[in-house]
């Protein structure tokens, strides 16, 4: 128990166990998303209440505390560097957070953010904001004492963001958002000013649902995708789900009159799986073997969805093979395909949102977020502050609340501090794409072969391959040789629809 080597093997094979748990209940959280039998939910319902006493049990066992203590001795802490190190000291993050929670709080908190889920389900439908807001009263009065039990340098904020891009702050990000929304919007209007738009209606059409699925599936292998290692399902709600080395799952949905939901949304999620299934398989279950934060994680699915996905590269390409199997495009030509999957307009609802007004919708939930976490705002007029600020920055306004301030199912479930991670992931996006194709040469000519190995090596190497070893803006400074800002994003941006709309 002294010996540092032996508490680390103890303290490592304990963990190994708990991951062993956790990714049985991620097989039957993915399994309760795709095909469980109506009838079959609540008795799955209590499944995970059983696990999940059982992995909050693990994971605060006072044991840990001594394991890491011993393990502080071994040789390999002086490389902090080392995949020992990083686990030691991801290890001790986790526990310190775990433990400066108490009981009764982890337990109301979990169930406000149950509750929050069901309650939004039905409340969204019937809009019925003033049922709801109770509900999010709660979520956001526990979640600030959440974020004083794990504790904070500057603000409250900074704690929620902690769990989920490691080393993230309010301020940082508020200059962020503040340079990349004000580029956005001068962009916007000029798009919106420019005589060449796209062609409206491609997209729409008959575009059989099994012929999709077919070309989907062979197109999300042909990028990389292992499906001998995954599958592809129909869903509601596009997501990935990693059971373990050799089983990472993606999901899409399908439209018969719609082809972009099912093609962007598999590549995006196939974007999210090549990370996992790039991921040190000999850690598994360890940090040294897990995905570096949110932020990360979203910054893989958007390269391949957008830089990768929407360039004309990968439509020269890719278009014959949805030209053959579609004969709604049988009179699109290329260019106006092209155009068509790079639309831009403003919207309300975020998730169909394009590449460019997309981080504006999560500019105001950033910005409506730190507002309540700074006491600047009180839930019962966060439906008004919304609206003022889809007028703002994207000039519509919301009908209602359906499609306004409860349009997420974010809030409901308490995950305050998640947003910002999708335009992180935009931003370090941006940063990875300009970096590998400064190490690889003119890739647009790769995808018009069909080479896209280069790449995901790329990708394997500088990002997949490390694992947790470093926080995201670390990670993201080693591989782009700069540390995360906007500005590469935005010059990515005035490129692309600089061209594509001649301004
Ligand atoms: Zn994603």
């Amino acid at each position: 128990m002294n010996d540092p080597q032996n508490a680390y093997r103890e303290l490592h094979d304990f963990q190994l166990e708990t991951a062993y748990y956790q990714s049985l209940g991620a097989l039957a959280g993915w399994d309760q998303r795709t095909y469980l039998p109506a009838k079959g939910h609540e008795h799955r319902a209590r499944q995970f209440a059983a696990l999940a006493k059982l992995l909050h049990q693990r994971r605060s066992d006072p044991r840990i505390g001594d394991w890491l203590e011993a393990a502080a001795a071994a040789p390999f802490m002086q490389d902090p560097k080392s995949p020992e190190a990083a686990n030691v000291r991801e290890w001790r993050r986790a526990y310190e957070r775990t433990r400066r929670v108490p009981e009764d709080l982890a337990v109301a908190l979990a169930r406000a953010q149950s509750e929050g889920e069901s309650a939004w389900e039905e409340l969204r439908r019937r809009n019925d904001w003033e049922a709801f807001r109770p509900y999010l009263e709660r979520l956001v009065r526990l979640t600030r004492e959440y974020a004083e039990a794990v504790g904070y340098q500057t603000e409250p904020y900074d704690a929620l963001l902690e769990d989920y891009e490691p080393g993230e702050r309010a301020r940082s990000l508020q200059d962020l958002f503040a340079v990349l929304g004000r580029e956005t919007r001068a962009l916007l209007d000029a798009i919106l000013g420019s005589a060449k738009q796209p062609p409206a209606g491609v997209l729409e059409g008959d575009y059989p649902v099994e012929t999709q699925a077919r070309v989907v599936r062979e197109l999300v292998g042909r990028i990389g995708y292992d499906l001998d290692g995954g599958r592809i399902d129909p869903t509601a709600h596009p997501f990935e789900l990693s059971v373990g080395p050799g089983d990472v799952r993606i999901t899409t949905r399908y439209f018969p009159n719609y082809l972009g939901s099912a093609l962007f949304g598999a590549i995006h999620e196939a974007g999210h799986a090549m990370y996992e299934q790039g991921l040190p398989a000999e850690y598994w279950g360890t940090p040294a073997g897990e995905a570096a934060g949110m932020g990360v994680h979203e910054s893989q699915s958007r390269l391949w969805e957008n830089a990768v996905g929407r360039s004309r590269g990968f439509w020269l390409y890719f278009y014959p093979l949805l030209q053959s199997n579609f004969s709604a495009l049988a009179n699109v030509g290329l260019d106006e395909f092209h155009r068509a999957v790079n639309a831009v307009r403003p919207s309300l609802i975020r998730v169909e949102a394009d590449e460019l007004t997309y981080n504006l919708h999560i500019q105001i939930r950033f910005e409506l977020e730190l507002a309540l976490f700074r006491d600047e705002l009180s839930v019962a007029d966060l439906p008004g502050a919304w609206n003022a600020k889809y007028r703002e920055y994207l000039g519509i306004e919301p009908p209602d609340y359906k499609d306004g301030v409860m349009q997420d199912v974010h809030w409901a479930g308490g995950l305050f501090g998640y947003f910002p991670t999708y335009t992180l992931g935009n931003v370090y996006a941006a940063q990875l794409f300009e970096a590998a194709k400064a190490d690889l040469g003119d890739l647009e000519e790769a995808f018009a072969r069909g080479e896209f190995a280069p790449l995901l090596t790329w990708l394997r190497q500088h990002i997949h391959s490390q694992g947790r070893r470093y926080q995201p803006r670390r990670l993201i400074e080693r591989a782009s040789g700069n540390p995360p800002t906007a500005a590469v994003l935005i010059g990515y941006l005035k490129k692309r629809f600089g061209n594509l709309y001649d301004i």
